[in-house]
């Protein structure tokens, strides 16, 4: 999982058997796919920076603190449980109003549309640090540059190109839903709110001042860390961590990304038991996301959830049974 800033528009092209098919976009397609995405890189960093100055100058407020964390939790918990555990994997089941909740906070991250976020991710599973992934951290070569560009391509580097063509098929059962093909085409309107209510809210308590700030800090510099927080589950999570699950890919559980991600660092876990709504499989395995969907399950919101047996967890951790969908 991982951003594709103001890059939204999913390819038309005529769809193929696979990655490896796909036609090739146009230069003025990759051009735009390429400004969008480094303009977006570049405000949130700058806007980050603007905040962390004023910080220096005018110290900063818990308001500001507060729309930070709250606006972080709002929006990832969206990424998390919406866009990953609830669209992509069918983890659990919810009400229709806590759909559209979930794809319009998930909206707030600035990581892509729905459709395109789901698609993608379900091709990183298929092809987990394969041919056809769309993020590895691994190289193709043994020099340390490839290392680095590796790196690069699957903390951020992916998202400049335009999207894959197949992304399109790979969220098809979502499209045949009309509340979600809205939530989805009204993208740009739910980004653009997940930046003005924290200025709303602050400009409510503190005036104009409180607007700028609640702006950079709710928004600017809540998208830039989720932006990194989220690549990293990409990037670090193929790359450092333990590996209780042999899954044939190089998926880890990493304990820092697994806290700031709100669980979803517990990737190891997460590619043995794809479809389990819960990622920390273990007591001490921080799993912010699953904690919140248990509320919802006391509060009758959400029900079949899905989780591994005892059986299935010991015949995974032996390296027998297949790897559920
Ligand atoms: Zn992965
Ligand atoms: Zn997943």
């Amino acid at each position: 999982m991982t951003p594709a800033i103001l890059n939204h528009n999913l390819a038309r092209q005529t769809l193929h058997t696979g990655p490896a098919e796909a036609t090739r976009p146009g230069t003025w397609r990759r051009v735009i796919a390429w400004l969008g995405t480094f303009t977006g890189l570049s405000v949130t960093a700058l806007g980050t920076v603007a905040a962390l100055i004023l910080a220096a100058l005018h110290g900063v407020t818990w308001l500001d603190l507060g729309l930070l964390a709250g606006m972080y939790v709002v929006s990832g918990v969206g990424i998390t449980l919406g866009f990953h555990r609830l669209f992509t994997h069918r983890s659990f089941q919810t009400y229709r109003p806590v759909r559209f909740l979930l794809g319009v906070t998930g909206s707030m991250a600035f990581q892509g549309t729905l459709f395109e976020w789901v698609g993608r991710h379900r091709l990183h599973h298929k092809h987990s640090d394969k041919e056809g992934d769309p993020h590895s951290p691994h190289p193709h070569g043994p020099t340390f540059r490839s290392v680095l560009r590796a790196f690069w391509h699957s903390h951020l580097g992916w998202a400049f190109p335009p999207n894959p063509p197949e992304l399109v098929r790979y969220a098809g059962d979502l499209r045949r839903e009309r509340m979600l093909r809205i939530v989805n085409a009204l993208f740009p309107l739910w980004a653009v709110l997940g930046l003005l209510i924290p200025a709303v809210i602050g400009y409510a308590f503190a005036g104009w001042y409180g607007a700028l700030t609640g702006f950079l800090w709710g928004g600017l510099v809540r998208v830039f860390l989720l932006h990194h927080v989220t690549a990293a589950v990409n990037s670090l999570c193929h790359l450092w961590g333990s590996r209780p699950y042999p899954v044939g890919d190089q998926s880890r559980n990493n304990p820092l990304i697994g806290v700031l991600a709100l669980g979803e660092g517990w990737h190891n876990n997460h590619h043995a038991f794809p479809s389990s709504a819960r990622h920390g499989l273990k007591w001490w395995q921080l799993d912010v996301s699953y904690y919140l969907l248990r509320v919802l399950t006391f509060f009758r919101l959400a029900w079949k959830v899905r989780l591994p047996s005892e059986p299935e967890l010991k015949a995974r951790a032996a390296g027998v049974g297949p790897m559920r969908p």
